[in-house]
């Protein structure tokens, strides 16, 4: 596609916005195991360029600052969504899906699984931001299947680009279990996309 990702997801041609007229606040442009962008970065890449919807320019960055178009199954999140609930999720499917032939897989995603859940409870430590990292990062390249490179990645972009709100959950434990987060510094990008 030869069109920008602002134009993918505003355009009434295509996506037509955001429900409610909401903020903007992330993306997995291609389904669950790519890594997910935060608004800033998913509408302009790290240089500064306009981000578009095909495999080069939305893997520009790698996963530092860019992620994968991967089987496009493109999710938006608004302002209302919550990150650390988001990866819990992911994580409990990707256990699930978990054949247990090989360790990396059958045990990083359990433990990354309960870690997750005891953070989006209100229940984690901030050493378990650094265990999640270190766990994913031995899954990733250490598997027979992709199913483990699946499963780490979207725990390792979600630590990357929203570490604050992991944080915030662990700092505001009680608070976070009846407010989100909310976007914070993640401005909606549009509003930082000159004309
Ligand atoms: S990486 Fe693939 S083969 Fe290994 S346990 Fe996970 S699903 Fe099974």
């Amino acid at each position: 596609m030869t069109i920008s990702v602002e134009e993918f997801i505003y355009s009434d041609e295509w996506c037509g916005g955001i429900a409610k007229g909401k903020r903007l606040k992330a993306c997995i442009p291609g389904g669950s195991s790519v890594p997910i962008l935060p608004a800033n970065l998913l509408l302009k890449t790290a240089k500064g360029e306009q981000r578009m919807m095909n495999y080069e320019s939305l893997a520009d960055g790698g996963f530092q600052t860019g992620t994968m178009m991967g089987s496009g199954g493109f999710i938006v999140f608004d302002e209302d969504q919550c990150i650390v609930k988001h990866t819990y999720t992911l994580a409990r499917f990707y256990r699930h899906e978990s054949c247990g032939q090989c360790s990396p897989c059958r045990e990083g995603t359990g433990w990354m699984e309960k870690l997750l859940l005891r953070l989006d409870k209100g229940q984690g430590k901030m050493s378990d931001i650094d265990l999640l990292w270190d766990i994913q990062s031995k899954i990733e390249g250490n598997t027979i299947c992709p199913l483990g490179d699946a499963a780490a990645w979207p725990v390792a972009a979600a630590i990357r680009h929203f570490r604050d709100e992991f944080e915030w959950h662990i700092t505001n434990a009680a608070e976070a279990q009846v407010r989100n987060f909310g976007l914070a510094h993640y401005a909606d990008a549009r509003e930082v996309v000159p004309a």
